[in-house]
């Protein structure tokens, strides 16, 4: 056996990759992660740092490239904390993705169910909302990884091609009106973040400045200017931060000019959205999602429909025209009382939402008040936990459909339903193409 020393340097090849894309080489059986390293590569590479049972290594040289390394589109790709997996063909990010997903239902959960793997119709420009932090000099970027150092941009591939100019006009009035941007370190300084969400269905963009301040000088001057952009601009906001957080936004939202929420549809249903509600990112591959979902659960007009997990309810009310009845659980109040009115605005009077945890709610629920034929979740990262699977499993539902972000806990649970239920189908979604982000659906049936 090979005694392995930090800076020792070897001749390997790239055989997979772990979760958070690094790619994996075995040298004499020991797992090195290689950043940068694409499935095929054969490289000279130099350990970086060595823990008991794997070790971590750079690229000292591309010996031979892999026929799926492809060069970046992004020029910071390699600095910025954003993408992950930009230096992959598409296709190959689609197979690891799939791998990931495979790999946890076979290992973790003992599934070895089909999975069909959905990839996204655009590997750029997908994302409807953008978050932008500035560094001392007024440069706007992102986070390196793994740290709050931000790396100067002058776009991002991911978001609208309209945040740029934006940017750049943000830019350009806070360093002209010497306003200073925020140190986090010192809670000191002005402007926190640029943030910017873009609507599907009219392509108008709101722009929320999030700021250590109740006001800004001059603003009538920056929301002229941010104004001539372009027409698509339908709002300028002021966020009000004064906390000594992390939070993207405060709770305070002062709006300069235009309309203070921005519309937008998501499976035939409209949406007003506030600058602090969530709503998915990827507006295109969300829908396909959902589509998934609907046609997974199949309701039938006589079918109560629980929704754990619930969010700002677009499931529930996506399900509820088919459905006699759709219960709604979450544990935010805001994003309950988001689906409330989300429900109201659509003309849905079938749907009920519940502000509680899924683990103390879903029990009693289940226990006296309802008789579900289709339960849907779509827990957290974490996964969900079993009190609330218990209580499904002996609510008996027909249909069970899990949407989950993460593979691991997914298996895990579908391991803990698997004794009273059957994984029928799996969905993979790549919803963010660059990153190594998954989404899941899967069907289980009794
Ligand atoms: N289904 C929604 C949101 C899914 S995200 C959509 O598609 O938009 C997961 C949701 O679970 C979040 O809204 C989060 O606030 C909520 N959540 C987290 N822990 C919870 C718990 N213990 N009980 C209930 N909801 C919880």
């Amino acid at each position: 056996m090979i005694i392995i020393k930090l800076h020792d340097r070897f001749k390997t090849e790239i055989l997979s990759y772990t979760q958070d894309g690094l790619g994996v080489a075995k040298i004499d059986g020991f797992a090195m992660f290689v950043s940068g390293g694409v499935v095929g590569d054969f490289l000279l590479v130099e350990v970086t740092k060595l823990n008991k049972t794997y070790g971590f290594a750079k690229i000292i040289e591309i010996i031979m490239p892999s026929k799926e390394r492809v060069v970046p589109s992004c020029p910071a790709f390699y600095q910025c904390g954003g993408c992950s997996l930009m230096h992959l063909s598409y296709s190959e990010q689609c197979h690891a993705k799939y791998r990931q997903i495979y790999d946890a239902l076979s290992r973790i959960g003992g599934i070895e169910a089909p999975i069909q793997f959905n990839p996204a119709y655009s590997q750029f420009r997908y994302r409807n909302k953008m978050v932008f932090p500035f560094d001392e000099r007024y440069n706007w970027g992102f986070y390196k990884g793994k740290s709050h150092d931000v790396v100067p941009l002058n776009d991002c591939l991911l978001g609208d091609e309209l945040n740029q100019k934006i940017l750049n006009c943000v830019k350009l009035f806070f360093k002209t009106q010497k306003i200073p941007i925020y140190n986090e370190a010192t809670h000191t300084g002005i402007l926190r973040r640029v943030f910017t969400r873009v609507s599907a269905k009219t392509s108008n963009v709101m722009v929320v400045i999030s700021a250590n301040a109740d006001r800004i000088k001059k603003t009538d001057v920056l929301v002229s200017e941010l104004t001539k952009i372009s027409d698509r601009i339908s709002s300028v906001i002021l966020n009000v931060n004064k906390e000594k957080n992390n939070l993207v936004l405060g709770n305070k939202n002062i709006t300069l000019w235009g309309d203070s929420t921005l519309s937008d549809t998501l499976c035939g249903l409209d949406f007003e959205i506030s600058p602090n509600s969530f709503f998915q990112v990827n507006h295109e591959q969300t829908e396909l999602l959902y589509q998934q979902v609907l046609d997974y659960a199949d309701i039938k007009k006589h079918d109560t429909v629980l929704d754990i997990y619930c969010g700002i309810g677009t499931i529930s009310l996506a399900c509820a025209k088919f459905a006699k009845k759709v219960v709604g659980v979450e544990i935010v109040p805001d994003a309950i009382e988001n689906a409330k009115e989300n429900a109201n605005r659509n003309g849905i009077d079938n749907a009920e939402f519940f502000c509680a945890k899924a683990e103390d709610l879903v029990p009693k629920l289940l226990d006296d008040n309802i008789q579900p034929d289709i339960v849907i979740l779509d827990p957290p990262r974490k996964g969900s936990d079993e009190k609330t699977l218990s209580a499904i499993c002996e609510a008996s539902p027909r249909k069970i459909v899990y949407v989950s972000c993460n593979p691991a806990t997914l298996a895990r649970d579908l391991k803990f339903l698997s004794a009273e239920y059957k994984v029928e189908s799996v969905s993979g979604f790549d919803m963010f193409p660059n990153t190594t982000s998954v989404e899941m659906v899967v069907l289980m049936s009794k």
